[in-house]
């Protein structure tokens, strides 16, 4: 693979672009025009003979976009090719303040938890910084947004398939790069990490000096009952996620979210609402109940609208900040890992191949 460009903060393109010969300020036109979705070839404002020898040498946009499939409710869901052939996805929702996108970080997942499809085939690759970057630059493209204060994405996600903390490096590189002045600058205060509580990178996260809002999947506050659908939840106790959560707090003053999906019969009792309460009342955070997107071949159901909202009544009455999370894009595969999972049953292999 040739080094992608997208994976350079300003100052180390400059290096390179010195080192390559040519004057500083091509660094600086090259980064905009990385930011903002142009290959080498479009790079108009560059001689010909360098961006040929760019072109040779390097890698640009390292993802495209290979399919979109818009939702009634207006939201999309982009399937983007990486030049390996291997194919991620990743999720645009309109707001009227401007758009989310919740882009995917790995390849698979090795989590292994029951009620996603992200990690029906494990893992196959961490995602580069670039990549990561590059969704999100392609997707506010493809919005026709641009740079700076002109961009349309206003808000990341790390959502998607792949548990970023397993990916950690990239992942935090990555969060350097989006958030650096002079490109897309999308400010880390608007930028959610979820993890499936992936407690020493945590800890390693709370020190990075990068206020972003922590998300943790918790899904059950039973130890015992959370092995059964979170196979990580073998390694790390919800009592040591709760601590690490707090020290998130300490450190970067950001109150944190706890997900949590609804699944019938499973963790969806006045026993799991009280326990929850037990665990969490008076602590700094917001519990997200999310109502499961049954995924083919997974023998989970979800609650009812009614039982969700019932869930949550019995959570804010005792005096926990709570909400349903609101359904959107149901109707085109919207849980995490489905539209790639598809995309592979249809083709019959795990990469796509031009
Ligand atoms: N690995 C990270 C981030 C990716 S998943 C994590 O575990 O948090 C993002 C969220 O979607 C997680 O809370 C995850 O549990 C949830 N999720 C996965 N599959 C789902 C499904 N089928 N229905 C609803 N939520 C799902």
């Amino acid at each position: 693979m040739k080094e992608s460009l997208l994976s350079l903060s300003q100052g180390e393109l400059k290096n390179l672009i010195i080192q390559l010969g040519e004057k500083p300020f091509r660094a600086g036109q090259i980064y905009k025009a990385l930011h903002q979705g142009l290959t080498f070839s479009e790079m108009t404002e560059l001689s010909k003979s360098l961006r040929e020898r760019l072109e040779n040498e390097y890698e640009s946009q390292s993802v495209r976009i290979i399919k979109t499939l818009k939702s009634k409710d207006g939201t999309e869901k982009f399937l983007f090719a990486l030049t390996d052939g291997n194919v991620v996805e990743g999720v645009l929702m309109k707001y009227k303040y401007g758009a989310t996108l919740c882009v995917s970080t790995q390849v698979g997942c090795r989590m292994g938890c029951a009620f996603c499809a992200s990690g029906l085939n494990g893992l196959v690759r961490n995602l580069t910084a670039g990549e990561i970057l590059g969704e999100v630059i392609c997707a506010n493209k493809y919005v026709g947004g641009g740079i700076g204060d002109k961009r349309k994405i206003i808000n990341v996600v790390m959502m998607g398939s792949g548990e970023p903390l397993d990916n950690y490096d990239n992942t935090v590189k990555f969060l350097k790069l989006v958030s650096e002045q002079g490109g897309i600058c999308i400010s880390p205060r608007n930028i959610s990490l979820s993890t499936c509580g992936l407690v020493n990178k945590m800890y390693d996260l709370a020190n990075e000096n990068l206020p972003i809002n922590l998300t943790v999947s918790l899904h059950s506050p039973f130890d015992e009952e959370r092995k059964k659908i979170m196979p990580v939840a073998k390694a790390y106790k919800i009592s040591e996620i709760i601590s690490a959560c707090d020290n998130y707090f300490e450190k970067t003053g950001r109150r944190f979210i706890f997900e949590y999906v609804l699944i019938l019969g499973e963790n969806d009792t006045e026993r799991h609402a009280d326990e929850l309460v037990k665990l969490l009342k008076g602590k700094p955070c917001h519990v997200n109940l999310i109502r499961l997107n049954e995924v083919k071949g997974k023998n989970l159901k979800s609650v009812t609208d009614k039982e969700a909202y019932r869930f949550m009544g019995r959570l804010e009455s005792a005096g926990l900040s709570a909400t349903v999370r609101r359904r959107m894009g149901e109707d085109i595969d919207g849980a995490c890992g489905q539209l790639r999972q598809r995309y592979i049953d249809e083709l019959g292999s795990c990469q796509i191949s031009d």
